[in-house]
């Protein structure tokens, strides 16, 4: 049974498949109605996503971002809802996380030359297209060339956190990217944490920047990994929600659009905060 909300999905403006008229359809016909579009550093798939949300009755498109930020030692993602793509400001930021996104790629893959593994940089540029470039496209360049037969092989084996490729990016800390969030009216929530050390620290910090809520219900976390995502987010007063990171591309167990356990009680909790942003207007 899928939820009515899902705030966390990509297209191919970053590392999707789909593109974001098939992702909303996707998603609408997945019964999803608060459909977050959340592509890495960019928002140029929300207009196209808007144009097809308007185009199902009962859909309504949440126009967002997911930010790559890093701390010592561990990357952390900020999903940035209610902004909007008009804002010069804002475009600014994402242009320079892609920058940084870019110089990391071309690094990732000088590695893996250098360990003899002769994928060609310009290849993954064009396999990430207009969309901004990231491990995903390299790992599937990996594929095509026969390196790895899927490509969660190739962050296990070579451009994982831990993997011998692995290049970290320019960094922006977690608590700029609330800062730019809340300073451009939108909502600031953390994405997938339950895997960072010291979240209550974590929390703590980015609560006192303006961050609002925490993803509690992400797609595959087992109900204990929920249940305590959930008092951590009762502890700080963040609002509990959740996204399935929708990509298209882990396989045939990768859970759809709204194949989340988010529950209606949060989604209403979460949009009446919403109604009182800068970027109200975004809100229906
Ligand atoms: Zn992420
Ligand atoms: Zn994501």
């Amino acid at each position: 049974m899928a939820s009515k909300g899902d705030f966390h999905t990509h297209s191919t403006a970053s590392d999707g498949v789909l593109s974001p008229a098939e992702l909303v359809d996707l998603a609408a016909g997945q019964g999803v109605k608060y459909h977050a579009l959340t592509d890495h550093d960019s928002t140029e798939g929300v207009a196209e996503a808007q144009r097809a949300s308007a185009k199902h009755p009962g859909h309504i498109l949440i126009p967002g971002v997911e930010m790559g930020t890093d701390i010592e030692g561990a990357e952390i993602h900020m999903l940035g809802l209610y902004l909007s793509q008009d804002d010069a400001a804002l475009q600014e930021m994402l242009a320079r996380l892609r920058d940084g996104r870019v110089g990391r790629g071309n690094g990732i893959v000088q590695k893996l030359r250098g360990m003899g593994i002769m994928i060609e940089w310009e290849r993954v540029q064009q396999i990430a297209g207009d969309a901004s470039v990231g491990r995903p496209h390299i790992a599937q360049a990996l594929v095509e060339a026969g390196y790895v037969e899927k490509v969660s092989d190739a962050f296990d084996r070579w451009i994982g956190r831990n993997g011998p490729a692995y290049v970290e990016r320019d960094k922006m800390t977690p608590a700029e990217s609330v800062r730019c969030i809340v300073e451009r009216g939108g909502l600031a929530c953390i994405a997938h944490p339950a895997d960072l050390p010291d979240l209550d620290a974590i929390l703590a910090e980015l609560t006192t920047a303006g961050m609002a809520a925490m993803e509690v219900f992400y797609k595959d976390y087992l109900p204990e990994t929920v249940e305590r995502l959930r008092l951590a987010a009762e502890r700080h007063g963040l609002l509990p929600i959740g996204g399935s990171d929708y990509h298209g591309i882990f396989g045939a167990r990768e859970p759809l659009p709204g194949n989340i356990p988010l529950p209606d009680e949060a989604i209403e909790r979460m949009l009446e905060f919403a109604r009182t942003l800068p970027n109200r207007e975004l809100v229906r």
